[in-house]
């Protein structure tokens, strides 16, 4: 389950003394159930810990991010440090990749030589557990409804599900005396953080790898971009996401030849629509209209301008040439002319 942007993205824009009362209550759960699972030696008890513990990371994390993405972009950081966010989650991930080998391993030693478990601690510890989290449930439903809310309202209940397996476990070792459930449910657990880690793998990588964002459809961007008015083309365009909640596009557009304000109020609506439909808050167009590159190959290793340089010449100090009828806007003060590059 993606954690860590649930509680990002629906903590960092309430309270922050919210985030900081989950990750009290959250680390006060890990502290019970690591000291519950050395003492009744569970291993379901201490990979729930574990689990716990990411949980603990997660809402960290969220909360560092929201520091770090508060500090302004300098000189050497030019889009600020919103992926510092990134950074942790990575580390997030392998610290859970860690904590699966782990476990497993122990968990596979313990079928073959199974270990004594203190059923009744396991179950104590087990309920305070779910009573905190029960009470994290209510403070959840307290801050109103929203998607990130309900899936991080999910995610608790999950946890409280773990908590009642361990429950169910800690039982039948006390009334049966078999000691098999607790390595197993062990593995149960283990996969379920697997499925985790995954899932922050996943989304870590494709942030890395400039991805199109999960929530972006490309094909409705290009759509909205060609609506603009006076657009005659559209290429090189890209969207990536600068962290879970940021997203960045840049693209060119070709557009009749207007003059310099009328181009800047096209590209102004656009990306207020861009801002609109799709949360697009960073946006770097470029406007082309006399020498679009369309015969340019965009890509890795590829320039995006021509190198038969085209010559740019101001003609400001000449006469203005007439302007075409019918063409609005401001009159030019300086225009420009091209020698043909060659070959066209
Ligand atoms: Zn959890
Ligand atoms: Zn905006
Ligand atoms: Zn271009
Ligand atoms: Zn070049």
């Amino acid at each position: 389950m993606r954690f860590v942007e649930q509680v990002s993205t629906s903590h960092a824009r309430g309270s922050s003394a919210r985030l900081r009362l989950g990750l009290g209550l959250t680390l006060a759960i890990l502290l019970i159930e690591f000291a519950g699972g050395l003492l009744s030696h569970s291993l379901a008890l201490l990979s729930d810990a574990g689990h716990v513990l990411t949980d603990v990371f997660a809402l960290g994390l969220a909360w560092f991010a929201v520091e770090q993405s508060k500090r302004p972009a300098d000189k050497r950081r030019s889009y600020g440090y919103h992926r510092v966010s990134i950074l942790a989650a990575l580390i997030n991930a392998l610290t859970l990749i860690v904590i699966v080998l782990a476990v497993t391993f122990e968990a596979l030693r313990r079928l073959m030589a199974p270990e004594q478990v203190q059923g009744g601690i396991v179950i104590a510890t087990a309920l305070v557990g779910i009573a905190i989290n029960a009470f994290v449930i209510l403070t959840l439903r307290g801050g109103g409804d929203n998607l990130n809310l309900r899936a991080a309202l999910l995610h608790v209940t999950g946890d409280v599900g773990a908590s009642v397996g361990v429950i169910v476990a800690g039982a039948v070792i006390l009334l049966t005396g078999w000691l098999p459930i607790d390595p197993l449910l062990s593995l149960a657990i283990a996969a379920l953080i697997a499925y985790g880690a995954w899932q922050i793998m996943r989304e870590t990588v494709n942030l890395l790898m400039e991805g199109t964002p999960a929530g972006i459809d490309l094909g409705a961007v290009t759509n909205e971009i060609r609506k603009t008015d006076q657009l005659t083309g559209m290429h090189d365009l890209h969207v990536w996401a600068l962290s879970s909640d940021q997203t960045a596009l840049s693209c060119h557009v070709v557009i009749d030849d207007v003059s310099l304000g009328d181009a800047e109020h096209v590209v102004r609506d656009l990306e207020g629509r861009l801002c609109e439909r799709f949360a697009i808050g960073h946006t770097t167009i470029q406007v082309e209209s006399c020498h679009p590159c369309g015969e340019i190959h965009h890509g890795a290793g590829e320039h995006n301008h021509p190198h038969q340089h085209v010559v740019l010449t101001s003609t400001s100090a000449r006469p203005a040439p007439p302007r075409a009828a019918g063409s609005s806007g401001r009159p030019r003060s300086q225009t420009r002319k091209s020698n043909p590059s060659p070959g066209s």
